[in-house]
């Protein structure tokens, strides 16, 4: 397979603040191990990944759909032979910057920062996250992530070029990240459109018909379960199908893969990250299924009326809660409202807002918009 592209993790540009190595877990398992145990992370299972909880017990939140990605993740970098635990940690890692209310809660933040000439990005954020934002450590700020993982935190959903980003310039600008960064979006991909179609199953918002009328492979697959599991009931051919078709796509994504770097003929790592395009690629089947699943969500889940009066109303939400802070720094609890004294305002109520749950975001929203100015902040 890939054993020749793996990234060496002895040759790791190592941490911000050097550390002796841990008698048995190496630097990538230890980043792992770190992300699990940060608040960020823990904090992702109060955050909406597409549907708001309350209907169901069984929707996704971004904690699960984190779960997800890391296990496909963790599957295509094992059979590419690549370095597992760079791509596990980068999996746990990729969504941990995302504030509350998914999509809208990011478009109306960067809304916000709009007004300033500045913008929010969920990726950015992260990078903070880890950089400063989680203080668990007496020696170092932060989490002290080994530099491939904040790297790959920047650069798994995109890559940049020289002077594209001045505040991300350490970052190897022009650069593609390692092979196991790579995977992450893919598996990202894979993880929220199968969970995404399952949820809205679920929520009644189409049938398996209505799948198979837009997505070929789907249909492929749902016709032959009919014919193998002629006396299943229609929510287990569903599901059947569904699990069926994320095996397909894996398999694209890591045939898609093996097929990229065969052709560009890569000999080691630094070829990777010098190569001008990504290596991680689905086959060109797989990447149409991708493709015809998202066509398919928008039109029937994400651009519904349910939907869309959600994000409606969480965006206006955000907007008041961003106003309210903006004439009032001083009633943002600490440490926010000291550095809100030493730095532009909407840069701090940004981050704070950013950080927040969706239930936490409600409870600051509701006491805000209802108590005036009285004592907000005894949640610290
Ligand atoms: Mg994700």
């Amino acid at each position: 397979m890939l054993a020749r592209l793996r990234f060496p993790a002895e040759r790791s540009r190592g941490r911000r603040y050097p550390e002796p190595e841990h008698p048995y877990r190496k630097a990538f398992q230890r980043d792992r191990d770190r992300v699990v145990h940060s608040r960020a992370f823990r904090r992702l299972e109060a955050k909406t990944q597409v549907f708001a909880p309350g209907l169901s017990d069984h929707f996704r939140n971004r904690l699960t759909h984190t779960i997800e990605v890391a296990q496909i993740a963790r599957t295509a970098a094992g059979v590419l032979q690549l370095d597992e635990d760079l791509t596990e940690a980068l999996a746990l890692v990729h969504d941990i910057g995302h504030p509350p209310f998914a999509h809208a809660g990011e478009e109306e933040l960067d809304r916000q920062m709009a007004r300033f000439g500045e913008h929010f990005d969920h990726n950015l954020h992260a990078l903070r996250i880890v950089e400063g934002f989680e203080q668990r450590y007496a020696r170092f700020p932060g989490l002290n992530l080994t530099f491939e993982v904040r790297e790959g935190m920047v650069k798994h959903s995109k890559d940049f070029g020289p002077g594209e980003a001045p505040e991300l310039d350490e970052y190897l600008p022009g650069m593609r990240p390692p092979l196991e960064a790579q995977l992450i979006d893919l598996a990202d991909e894979i993880a929220y459109n199968t969970a995404d179609l399952d949820d809205a199953y679920s929520a009644g918002m189409f049938d398996a018909e209505e799948v198979a009328a837009c997505v070929p492979r789907y249909r492929v697959i749902h016709q032959a379960v009919e014919t193998q599991f002629p006396g299943a009931t229609p929510r287990e051919r569903f599901y059947e199908s569904l699990r069926q078709l994320i095996d397909w796509l894996v398999s694209g994504l890591i045939e898609g893969t093996a097929e990229a770097a065969r052709e560009a003929g890569l000999a080691g790592p630094e070829e990777v990250r010098a190569f001008p395009k990504r290596i991680a690629v689905f086959t060109p089947e797989a990447s149409a299924a991708s493709r015809e699943l998202k066509r398919f969500l928008h039109a029937k889940v994400y651009d519904s009326p349910a939907l869309n009066e959600d994000r409606h109303r969480s965006m206006i939400q955000i907007a008041e809660l961003f106003q309210f802070f903006l004439e009032r720094p001083e009633t943002l609890p600490q440490p926010h409202a000291e550095r809100a004294a030493a730095e532009p305002a909407h840069r701090v109520i940004c981050d704070y807002i950013a950080g927040m749950t969706d239930g936490f975001f409600l409870r600051v929203w509701e006491q805000a918009m209802g108590g005036g100015d009285k004592n907000l902040f005894s949640h610290g």
